[in-house]
């Protein structure tokens, strides 16, 4: 298949799409992103790359990293992590308390919020230290990017925690009801670094290769996490990833997702291939209006999706 060929159609499909969405200005220093930005790579497991647009530009990961800190608590914890989150959709938006107060301070899902606040939490018991978790993070996702260039933009994570009254609210919540072993802005500000990694589209799909492969690198021959926990890692990026649109977009493009609020998303398509894709501007729940609609015509285009 001429993969370079399809991304280059895509690119030019998406042109007239790219003011549409809109920037995520509630992290003042996500606000300064330039929308009408572009970028899709692809990563094969010969670890061959197509790209196209801006696949060098580093943009913040945001919640794309609520997939390492996932797998990461699931190496550690395995089924004794569903004590403390639900694998569930939510069916709202990704930064809602309702649900949580109603389901007595145990999150929906790893991927909303409350529920990667929660996940930080647990790895920073594992570990005994916040300084050291988000180390840890980070050098998890080097390891599975190969790329030890990869850091986090503080600038991002300070300004988010100026402005986190929200996700301050989820984690007090889930302190009430006794679902959160350690302080409260310690796990939330451990959370923020992780989402103000910075990565270029090469290096997420890249990332993703051990997802599509069972928990191997193919390319390292590494494996990271058990076969059942790849499966399960990548149903929940089917059914809870995008939030609110997590069923638009297994309707639409029928992959394996993550996206995040600096406009990336990350798509897994098994025994063959990661991808990612960029572009600032968002919809309405928060997910890459241009990304979104990138997946569904590669999906279209290729024939390939996991239905
Ligand atoms: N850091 C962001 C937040 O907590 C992540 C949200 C997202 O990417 N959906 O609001």
């Amino acid at each position: 298949m001429d993969y370079q060929k399809i991304l280059q159609e895509i690119q030019e499909e998406v042109q007239e799409l790219l003011h549409k969405g809109k920037v995520a200005d509630y992290i003042p220093a996500l606000a300064e992103v330039s929308p009408a930005q572009f970028a899709m790579s692809i990563t094969l497991f010969d670890g061959t790359q197509f790209s196209i647009g801006s696949a060098d530009t580093l943009f913040s990961i945001q919640s794309i990293s609520k997939v390492y800190s996932f797998t990461m608590a699931l190496q550690f914890y395995s089924k004794e992590l569903y004590k403390r989150i639900n694998i569930e959709p939510s069916g709202n938006p990704f930064n809602s308390l309702v649900q949580l107060e109603y389901e007595n301070g145990k999150p929906r899902n790893p991927f909303i919020n409350a529920g990667a606040i929660n996940v930080t939490d647990s790895l920073i018991s594992y570990y005994g230290n916040d300084n050291i978790t988000y180390e840890q993070v980070l050098e998890f996702i080097r390891s599975i990017s190969q790329d030890s260039s990869i850091d986090s933009n503080l600038v991002v994570s300070n300004s988010e925690m100026e402005h986190g009254h929200r996700n301050l609210a989820l984690a007090n919540l889930m302190k009430s009801f006794n679902n959160l072993d350690n302080d409260v802005y310690e796990v939330v500000q451990t959370y923020f670094k992780h989402c103000s990694v910075e990565m270029s589209t090469k290096m997420l799909s890249r990332s993703m290769l051990f997802l599509a492969n069972s928990g191997v690198d193919p390319v390292s021959g590494v494996r990271h996490i058990s076969t059942a926990q790849a499966k399960r890692i990548n149903a929940v990026m089917l059914t809870c990833g995008h939030y609110d649109a997590s069923g638009d977009f297994a309707f639409n493009v029928g992959l394996p997702g993550k996206s995040g609020v600096g406009g990336g998303i990350v798509a897994v398509v098994p025994n063959l291939m990661g991808i990612s894709v960029w572009s600032p501007g968002l919809n309405e729940q928060g997910n890459s209006l241009v990304g979104t609609k990138a997946l569904e015509l590669f999906t279209t285009k290729t024939g390939i999706s996991i239905f």
